[in-house]
């Protein structure tokens, strides 16, 4: 019953194969929230994986309610999710997907990226390709968006993309709701296509809803170093990042944090949960990854020792 408007167009086989499907889905922002929704709505059994909070600012595009803000994606979408279908598994990971946690791929059937970065995707890119992984990459910004499947022995990400610093974002540009829904429901749809084996187009496709235009766009493979075999960032470390927002992200080892909770209550407030505890701009989880409110990465790594400790 639930699903018998899709089994009209999909077919009763084809939706049972997508329940027993499992897609990972990194990034929950403007693309992956809304991707996430049509995902469980269709029955499909989702990783998540998402390392930023959630802010005021998110709210105009992504599927995220005003009592979330201050909350990790990751863990607001799973509640959210749980109440749209119960009957799906959801994995969720408040974590920075980086090299050494990148095992969190390996069972699902298909990965998405809906992250806002180019290295994460080439880390994607790199992981796909070593065992044999299909994924979509998605982007969007102003009114412009952008979608394309990967798949083994094809052209791949870096075949197309170079490492660019200083890329326009979405905090500087801008980004319409309608581009980033609209560039999320190519993907899911591609997603279906692509778990009951249906054909996906083979060019990137780009669209402006400026101008209501739509290209397919063709891509060459140029046999690039990781089509070659050369990995570089499945072994790439990173210690600090500037998260999408005000937030700077550090890591450390894992912490215990009840101890730390007893430590801050001396302080002042802490608000503690089983995942992460929040203390004034500070936000840290059990594996010690910490999101810290700050004006620039000084700030940050000062307040990490002030509070954390090193
Ligand atoms: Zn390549």
């Amino acid at each position: 019953m639930r699903y018998s408007r899709q089994e009209i167009l999909i077919g009763e086989n084809n939706q049972k194969i997508l329940n027993e499907k499992t897609i990972a889905v990194v990034g929950l922002g403007a693309i992956g929230s809304v991707t996430v929704d049509l995902l469980s709505r269709a029955g499909v059994n989702l990783i998540i994986i998402d390392r930023d909070i959630v802010e005021l600012n998110n709210l105009q595009r992504q599927f995220f309610n005003e009592e979330d803000v201050e909350k990790p994606k990751a863990l607001a979408i799973r509640s959210r999710l749980k109440k749209i279908n119960s009957e799906i598994k959801i994995s969720s990971f408040a974590e920075d997907l980086t090299f050494e946690n990148i095992n969190l791929l390996s069972k699902a059937d298909l990965i998405l990226d809906c992250t806002d970065n180019l290295e994460t995707r080439f880390l994607i890119n790199d992981f796909c390709l070593k065992n044999n992984k299909e994924w979509i990459y998605s982007a969007a910004i102003k009114t412009i968006g952008t979608i394309k499947h990967f798949k083994p022995k094809k052209a791949c990400f870096k075949c197309i993309f170079k490492e660019i610093k200083g890329l326009e974002s979405c905090e500087t540009a801008g980004v319409l709701a309608s581009t980033t829904m609209i560039t999320a429901s190519i993907q899911a749809d591609m997603a279906i296509k692509i778990l009951t084996n249906k054909e996906t187009i083979d060019e990137m496709i780009r669209f402006d809803i400026k101008n209501s235009e739509i290209e397919k766009i063709r891509i060459k493979k140029i046999n690039c170093e990781a089509c070659k075999g050369k990995y570089e960032y499945l072994q790439r470390k990173t210690t600090i990042v500037k998260s999408c927002g005000e937030y700077f992200q550090i890591t450390n080892k894992p912490i215990n944090l009840k101890k730390l909770k007893n430590k801050l209550e001396k302080l002042g407030k802490v608000k503690y949960y089983e995942e992460y505890l929040q203390y004034k701009n500070i936000i840290i989880f059990n594996n010690g990854r910490a999101l810290i409110k700050a004006k620039n990465e000084k700030q940050a790594k000062s307040d990490f020792s002030k509070f954390i400790g090193n």
